[in-house]
């Protein structure tokens, strides 16, 4: 792999699934070619252009004796030494989070894990000859984001520590969605999504300000930002959550008339319970319509460093719904209850503060 975050799939075309990424540096042995397509043994399907072929008459496979742990800045950084940077899976559960090595053979005879703030215990097994499983039993259901990494040839997890309760500090970074030529969707009048967006996320801003956090935007003005800027910001600044903004365009063949309401899209099970819970809250406190929560793969769904939504608050075609979307006495009430229930949210799913 020599794309920093390689996008396997599931088959031989971008219409097939997204596996877990494979981190720049992750070796597999070519078992099929389909066009610019590469069949990995392991399973995933990757695109060449992500890639560069190393000739060598031994597949890549590792051993893995010892792993250790350790908490820098709000984190847990395992390391898995591994003799060759081998593909990795992930799939988060209500309470665990499990790593799959594949072409990996376990030797393991010591693993150290002090107590941690996030992990309440390690398990591992060999799951078939050639693949090795980690899962990490944790302390609460709500997890806060992780990276995955190549140094050298060990590979480097790291899990985000729950931030505190209370907004006060915590880092949040809103998204309005599109900006300069790209426009989104538009209302009846021709009214452009983006200049919304920036309305909506500044508010939002203002609201989440007041309740102490701090809060970074994307965009700032009416411009253009390319989606992977988006993300690239979101791994940087490393936010408590990631939050999109947009409002919604009508499926092809839609009625304008009847289409209407508040949706949710999450893409990671880290990010469910927020998307959830704002869309319900909205929905109840503003007495919006539903139009629903979607898990969805979308590029400012897919950051696994934080807990990311993204939210479309209405749709623009639909008359009376857009009448409301342009009310600034509205826009302000709906700005408040999205900062509302995300400081509620935080309470929900953050352990309880020491009572002195
Ligand atoms: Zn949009």
């Amino acid at each position: 792999m020599t794309a920093d975050s390689g996008v396997a799939r599931t088959g031989p075309s971008t219409d097939y699934s997204r596996l877990t990424p494979l981190p720049k540096g992750t070796r597999a042995t070519i078992t099929g070619r389909e066009g610019e397509w590469l069949r990995l043994d392991y399973g995933g399907w990757i695109n060449t252009k992500e890639t560069s072929i190393l000739k060598s008459a031994v597949p890549p496979r590792s051993l893995i004796r010892s792993i250790r742990a350790r908490q820098v800045d709000r984190k847990t950084e395992v390391v898995f030494p591994l003799q060759v940077p081998v593909p990795v899976s992930v799939q988060q559960g209500e309470r665990t989070f499990t790593l799959t090595l594949y072409n990996t053979t376990a030797q393991t005879d010591i693993i150290r894990l002090d107590d941690d703030p996030l992990i309440s215990r390690l398990d591992w097994q060999q799951l078939a000859p050639n693949q090795v499983q980690y899962t990490f039993n944790l302390k609460s259901q709500q997890q806060w984001g992780y990276k995955l990494t190549y140094d050298g040839t060990s590979l480097v997890l790291s899990l985000r520590h729950p931030p505190a309760s209370s907004l006060t500090g915590i880092k949040i970074l809103l998204d309005p969605g599109h900006g300069g030529a790209e426009l989104g969707s538009r209302g009846p009048t021709g009214y452009p999504e983006k200049n919304i967006n920036l309305v909506i996320s500044q508010l939002v801003r203002e609201q989440l300000i007041a309740r102490g956090a701090t809060v970074y935007m994307t965009r700032e003005t009416d411009q253009q930002v390319s989606l992977p800027d988006r993300v690239a910001m979101i791994d940087k600044l490393e936010p408590a959550i990631a939050l999109s903004l947009h409002y919604n365009a009508l499926p092809d063949g839609g009625d304008a008339i009847n289409t209407q309401g508040v949706a949710a899209f999450w893409y990671h099970p880290q990010a469910h319970s927020l998307a959830n819970f704002l869309n319900n809250y909205l929905v109840n406190n503003l007495k919006r319509p539903n139009y629903g929560v979607f898990w969805n793969n979308l590029a400012l769904t897919r950051p696994a460093t934080a807990p990311s939504v993204l939210l479309e608050l209405g749709f623009m075609i639909n008359p009376n719904e857009f009448e409301w979307i342009v009310n600034p006495q509205e826009q302000r009430k709906l700005a408040a209850a999205i900062a509302d229930g995300i400081t509620q949210w935080f309470r929900t799913v953050t352990p309880k503060s020491r009572v002195p």
